[in-house]
């Protein structure tokens, strides 16, 4: 069990562990390349019948970087024999932010935050007056060692002044007003979003009952692999207490989340666009590292990619920062997710049975 150096080497390793299972993989090519040239696409592999009645898809690399981690075990799962009961097919979606994971961003070619993006752009866009006041201080136009003491002292007196948990509210809830800054939703749909609803409305449709597992990293405590529900209405609440167990997962709606409760993510795009099937759906967010280090990667990231070279002398600690910050290289991690993976989806797979 390990992690990849980088996308390339992830892509590889998914595709061939399905070439030996004896897995069809479909290409969707996106229109960028990598930092080296490379080709980068979504990757989708399904594993027993397509047109099985129950359903499980699993999102790796939503974030971008965050992809390492649900790529190694994606990659695992097919390597150890990928094995489904007949009335059950795993669609694997490997890579649904490829240009963010190859380029070791959280974001995508736009700057966007996929998880944030999957609103209805026909409408108003949702407010986020506490990211306003913060936005300078998030992604200054210099990143020196002064102008970062400065904004984060800048931060720190919100926090003092409104609380730890409305500081991370403000930056990571979603805004759709500042195309520079961190956690921007986009002003329009996304080549990922699209992506991930066409494959996912071509994989599921026709299904009796789906389940959605979308891996994520960067929130909470070291190797933990936190179950998070978006906003399910009261049956999803039950499918969920009997697949994973009372109390086993969290919502940020109500505040026993890690997270705070965002706008626009997958999960509750995937149960607008899927019209049919039971969705049932969650994200796994394993804890790497101290949140402060976590935001100041991003930050730092922002500002490479706003104002910035991602091509100078300050691209390589700041992508060696994120990595780290997303996707440590500690085998105890690595093992951590790997086992929380497992247990996870054998539930799901269970509940998709029960
Ligand atoms: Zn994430």
């Amino acid at each position: 069990m390990q992690l990849s150096q980088d996308y390339l080497e992830a892509r590889g390793r998914f595709l061939d562990a399905a070439r030996q299972a004896d897995v069809p993989v479909v290409h969707h090519d996106h229109p960028r390349t990598g930092p080296g040239g490379e080709a980068l696409a979504t990757d989708v592999a399904v594993v027993g019948a397509p047109d099985a009645p129950n359903r499980l898809l699993v999102i790796s690399g939503t974030h971008g970087v965050e992809g390492f981690a649900g790529s190694m075990c994606q990659t695992e799962w097919l390597a150890r024999g990928a094995r489904v009961p007949d009335d059950l097919a795993v669609v694997l979606v490997h890579a649904i932010n490829p240009y963010g994971f190859a380029w070791i961003r959280r974001v995508n070619e736009d700057n966007v935050d996929l998880n944030r993006n999957c609103i209805d752009f026909g409408g108003a866009l949702p407010e986020n007056p506490g990211y306003d006041r913060l936005a300078s201080a998030l992604v200054p136009t210099s990143w020196d060692e002064q102008t970062q003491a400065e904004t984060t002292g800048e931060l720190l007196e919100y926090a003092a002044e409104h609380g730890f948990d409305a500081l991370q509210e403000a930056v990571s809830r979603g805004q759709y007003q500042h195309d520079k800054g961190v956690y921007f939703g986009g002003r329009r749909p996304v080549w990922s979003r699209e992506t991930l609803e066409a494959i996912a409305r071509g994989a599921l449709t026709g299904a009796t009952r789906t389940g959605i597992i979308d891996l994520h990293t960067g929130l909470g405590p070291f190797g933990v692999g936190e179950l998070i529900a978006s906003h399910p209405d009261p049956a999803g609440r039950d499918r969920l207490a009997s697949w994973y167990g009372d109390g086993a997962y969290t919502l940020p709606s109500e505040g026993t989340s890690v997270s705070s409760d965002v706008t626009g993510d997958i999960l509750d795009g995937l149960d607008d666009w899927l019209d049919g099937p039971e969705v049932t759906g969650v994200a796994i967010e394993w804890g790497t590292v101290d949140i402060v280090e976590v935001a100041n990667s991003l930050r730092a990231d922002a500002w490479l990619h706003s104002y910035g070279d991602p091509r100078g002398p300050e691209a390589g600690p700041i992508k060696a920062g994120l990595k780290a910050a997303f996707a440590p290289p500690d085998p105890q991690w690595a093992t951590m997710v790997w086992d929380r993976f497992t247990e996870v989806t054998g539930a799901a797979a269970a509940g998709l049975e029960s």
